[in-house]
């Protein structure tokens, strides 16, 4: 890809006073609007990434923004400390849309992650009657539930988790889209159990979609042995795969779920976790909170992107144009693709390296071509674009995928 000296000016800008902790395409963004990015020379971009589904509703949709500037101009930050009159009504919304007793509003995925760890070992001491600091959470291998210390000790991924120890101890990693794997850890020791943590599509690691049945499977194990089951939405909730969470394509219902991201529509981060009275409310004034979490702009803002979410249909939208996504790259033969999948408008493709070319040479000619997207994993290209695309739009994107393919050949 050629640069354009501005964009080398501001690559080499972060490069100098930047943590080194991420390999960007070589692309320098200045503007959002839609589907859309731009780069700092006006070239646009269709944004196949939306910043890892956070951008579901996209970029700088008028309604969300017009919530953050409202807001902003009356009161962006009280602190916990008092109560703001915008809490109670996204809580509430919460409540009606997705049917949970209650709602812990924080910021990043992450700490939502960590918000449900903590709300699953407190649960575990004071209603299942762990023995003290002996509880156990289950995860799945290749999860990706963010960057704390302790989301870290159970990260099988060594670039994640290696040199970061010593490690949180007391979460353990069973096989992903193993149904056995979870009976035989709540046959050995249940009684110490207190959550299964789960991604309903691991999207970091590929979007592995696990098999039909996986997650009901799963869900019918937790109740029977007294686990509670936690569904990771972060990135696969808020309409991505085709239902508001992707848990109800199995139609069942987790003790407790994480959102984040397209929460707040990309505009600021604003996370939650979800859960009925019996698991929130072992938590008492005082023993976890945030600062900003829940704070006045953010509840603004996340309202905003819950009701654009509903109001323009997005997961009946991403279930119709995901599968044109999947047959229409299913359909086209080339030496560059090995395998699709995904649901709704997750998808991904894996690349098999031909020519010397892999996947992140892909993500390069489409960059050129006018399509952006990241490489996960080496081979995987991920492939998200913000739900309000138009079936217009997403063949044209389709057409610049399967175009860029072919330059490589
Ligand atoms: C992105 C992501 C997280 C972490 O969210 P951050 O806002 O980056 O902390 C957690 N879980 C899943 C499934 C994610 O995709």
């Amino acid at each position: 890809m050629a640069l354009s000296d501005k964009s080398l000016q501001f690559i080499e800008l972060e490069n100098a006073y930047g943590a080194h902790n991420y390999h960007p395409l070589p692309v320098v963004l200045s503007k959002g609007k839609g589907i859309s990015v731009w780069d700092v020379d006006g070239k646009q971009y269709f944004d196949f990434l939306s910043a890892y589904s956070a951008v579901n509703q996209g970029h700088c949709h008028p309604k969300i923004v017009q919530a953050l500037t409202g807001q902003a101009q009356t009161l962006c930050l009280t602190s916990r400390a008092f109560y703001n009159d915008c809490l109670g009504a996204y809580e509430e919304l919460a409540h009606r849309i997705f049917g949970y007793d209650k709602m812990l509003p924080m910021n990043s995925g992450a700490e939502a992650v960590e918000t449900a760890l903590k709300l699953a070992r407190k649960w575990g001491y004071q209603k299942k009657g762990i023995p003290e600091n002996k509880a156990v959470i289950v995860a799945c291998t290749n999860n990706f539930h963010g960057r704390t210390i302790s989301i870290v000790s159970f990260s099988t991924d060594s670039e994640a988790h290696d040199e970061y120890g010593p490690y949180t101890p007391g979460i353990e990693t069973i096989p992903y889209n193993n149904p056995d794997a979870l009976k035989q850890i709540l046959d050995e020791k249940a009684d110490f159990i207190a959550g299964f943590l789960v991604e309903p599509i691991q999207g970091e690691a590929g979007v592995v979609v696990p098999d039909d049945g996986y997650l009901k499977t799963c869900h019918e194990l937790c109740q029977r042995h007294k686990v509670l089951f936690i569904a990771d939405e972060v990135q696969t909730g808020i309409c991505r795969t085709g239902k508001m969470l992707c848990c109800d394509h199995e139609g069942i219902r987790p003790d407790m779920v994480i959102l984040g991201k397209a929460l707040s529509g990309g505009v600021l981060p604003a996370s939650a976790v979800l859960a009925d009275d019996e698991v929130m409310l072992t938590v008492k004034p005082g023993q976890h909170g945030s600062t900003f979490g829940g704070f006045p702009l953010a509840c603004k803002v996340a309202i905003a992107a819950l009701t654009v979410a509903i109001d323009e249909r997005l997961a009946e939208k991403a279930a119709r144009l995901g599968k044109i996504f999947r047959d229409e790259l299913g359909g086209f033969r080339s030496p560059f693709i090995a395998e699709i999948r995904g649901k709704g408008l997750l998808n991904a493709v894996v690349i098999k390296p031909h020519n010397g070319k892999k996947a992140w040479d892909v993500c390069l000619k489409m960059a050129e071509n006018g399509l952006l997207a990241k490489p996960t994993h080496d081979h995987i290209i991920r492939f998200a674009p913000p739900l309000v695309i138009t079936e217009e739009e997403l063949r044209r994107a389709i057409g610049i995928i399967k175009e860029s393919i072919c330059e490589l050949e």
